[in-house]
């Protein structure tokens, strides 16, 4: 299987350079699998890809973003969260663990009943729980129970 981070670094053409890295930031996404951050996505990849820069991650993230080919699925804890499944479905962001989840749930009803011509005309929408993890809250109801 084609390894794109097995490739060495050399000097390639502008738009080439453009795509690799474009492919290299997907790559890193999908493999993180965590709706990484910016700084989480420039690990992963400096540590494969030395040569790129900070500044180049973050540009390309968010110029992916505007084009729709990844997500960014808004701010938690201070820094945007990328992720590169790009099919509507809802976070949930456990405060204890940072974790987030996804998850599919059909909010076509909400939707429907606010867009009226009355009311708003919904271009998109991002929909975002938070709490505790089933993990989390099972920790948190031992300490509870040894409390006791
Ligand atoms: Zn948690
Ligand atoms: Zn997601």
């Amino acid at each position: 299987m084609h390894n794109l981070f097995q490739s060495k670094n050399i000097p390639l053409p502008y738009l080439k350079r453009i795509t690799i890295q474009r492919q290299l930031i997907f790559a890193a996404l999908k493999e993180l699998n965590a709706h990484s951050t910016a700084e989480e996505v420039f690990e992963y990849v400096s540590q494969r890809y030395p040569s790129i820069s900070k500044a180049t991650i973050y540009r390309n993230l968010s110029q992916m973003a505007l084009s729709g080919a990844i997500l960014n699925i808004g701010n938690f804890y201070g820094s945007a969260h990328y992720d590169h499944k790009c099919h509507k479905h809802c976070h949930f962001v456990c405060k204890s663990c940072r974790q987030i989840f996804d998850f599919e749930e059909d909010f076509s009803k909400v939707l429907n009943e606010i867009t009226t011509p009355d009311r708003f005309d919904v271009a998109d929408c991002d929909i975002s729980f938070s709490g505790l993890c089933k993990k989390c809250k099972t920790i948190l109801l031992d300490v509870q129970h040894e409390k006791k």
